[in-house]
């Protein structure tokens, strides 16, 4: 089937073709893949070609697509009931898992979608601190709940405007934005109003504007100037969590105990399943034992926690995390080193395993630093990749996953191709 009259016929039932917007190619251009099939790092398309992914559902597929261990737990799971709107004992090993395996997850609840789960931090930290202010860094995305679509207004202090249409001007009116990485200016925020800022939110790596590390010392100063001023601090590690090691980033990497964390994407295995944890102090205000109210019929359902856990099993056991940072880093140096030689102006920027070529001879260190960047640029590589069998995010701020199903092999032919492109700019 080919994929034009494929999105001519999903243009006329679903807004836009596609599910989800970034799926529709408005940042490159042309006409939008449509998957048939994936089996480990490789998709089928409806037109029958074979492309070597590098999106994998946005890190969800940390193992690659198909896992068989995987699907044999999700169709036992399916046979024996996939949801009851009653407690199972599955999500009761879910939730200990996580909170053994993430140091300040004294209790977590599943949920569906990481939306969800920052839905629920967000209104947790409001309902238990009594303060309405959400401050939180412009280029970080934090799924589409009212309070966290917004955009920085003119001066880096000032109050967000919404960055969608229907977003009222009430629900992001207590919503604060400033620069990613910019510690002064959220010291400078909690000087101007401390005593009503609620939380702190943000990626530890921020993944959603492309791959942008956090400086030096960033983490433990929002951990600092939180604490201080009674606010709380939240890693929202949808991306991050299982994704750069065995834990979450803030642990492993940050040094940092935020008082609550959300999951989703890798803890998931491909389905519908995402978390929020953290210090049983905070998560005892949740409803039934709290004040603070959150709900959900498939809510922790078997089909997708078995999904979870077996992911889980799996990386435990196999710990893949050294040859994704490894393959990805090759990626990145061979990438820059690629274009530099064909005078084409990308800069790759990686973290175990995870990677976005920037169109840009500067370093990126926050959103406007990303909007630099060419997009046009950007679109020619894509379809370049893309014609020569490799899909990346059909976006300039987007990450690109290495799974563990990935090989040399793969980065080899990645490179080959790049270069082929570059050779065409
Ligand atoms: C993907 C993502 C979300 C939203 O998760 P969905 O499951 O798409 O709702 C939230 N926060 C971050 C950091 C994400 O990357």
């Amino acid at each position: 089937m080919d994929h034009a009259s494929l999105f001519k016929r999903a243009g006329k039932v679903i807004p836009g073709g596609v599910n989800s917007p970034v799926r529709a190619f408005n940042g490159v251009g042309g006409t939008p893949v449509f998957v048939e099939s994936g089996k480990r790092q490789k998709i089928v398309t409806a037109d029958g070609r074979t492309l070597t992914d590098y999106c994998c559902s946005w890190g969800a597929m940390i193992l690659g697509h198909a896992r068989s261990e995987v699907v044999a737990a999700v169709k036992n799971a399916a046979a024996h009931g996939s949801t009851f709107g009653i407690a199972t004992p599955a999500e009761v090993d879910f939730a200990e898992r996580l909170c053994s395996l993430v140091p300040g997850m004294d209790m977590v609840r599943a949920v569906n979608s990481g939306t969800e789960a920052v839905m629920t931090a967000l209104r947790l930290a409001r309902g238990v601190t009594g303060r309405n202010v959400i401050l939180k860094f412009d280029g970080c995305y934090h799924g589409h709940s009212d309070t966290v679509l917004v955009k920085s207004g003119s001066g880096v202090l000032t109050m967000g405007a919404s960055s969608s249409a229907g977003v009222t001007e009430g629900a992001v009116a207590d919503t604060m934005v400033v620069p990613y990485n910019d510690l002064q200016a959220v010291e400078q925020a909690f000087a101007q109003c401390g005593d009503r800022i609620a939380a702190v939110i943000v990626e530890p790596v921020a993944g959603n504007m492309g791959l942008v590390p956090p400086s030096e010392g960033f983490l433990k100063g929002l951990r600092k100037v939180t604490t201080k001023h009674g606010a709380l601090l939240i890693c929202d590690e949808v991306i991050n969590g299982f994704r750069f090691g065995f834990s979450s980033y803030s642990s492993l990497y940050a040094g940092v105990t935020p008082d609550l964390i959300t999951l989703g994407k890798v803890i998931g295995g491909g389905l519908p399943l995402a978390a929020i944890g953290g210090k049983a102090k905070w998560m005892k205000r949740l409803a039934p034992t709290g004040p603070v109210y959150q709900a959900g019929t498939l809510s922790g359902n078997p089909v997708a926690v078995a999904a979870g856990l077996k992911t889980l099993d799996i990386l435990a056991r196999e710990q893949p995390y050294g040859r994704m940072a490894e393959l990805g880093s090759a990626l990145a140096v061979g990438i820059s080193t690629i274009a530099a030689e064909h005078g084409v102006p990308v800069t790759c920027q990686s973290f175990n395993g995870v990677f976005t070529p920037f169109c840009t001879d500067l370093p990126v260190q926050d959103l406007a630093d990303a909007k630099a960047c060419s997009t046009k640029l950007y679109a020619k590589i894509f379809h370049g990749l893309l014609d020569r069998g490799i899909y990346i995010a059909p976006s300039q701020f987007e990450c690109n996953f290495v799974s563990a199903a990935h090989t040399a092999k793969d980065v080899d032919e990645f490179l080959a191709k790049f270069d082929e492109v570059c050779a065409t700019l």
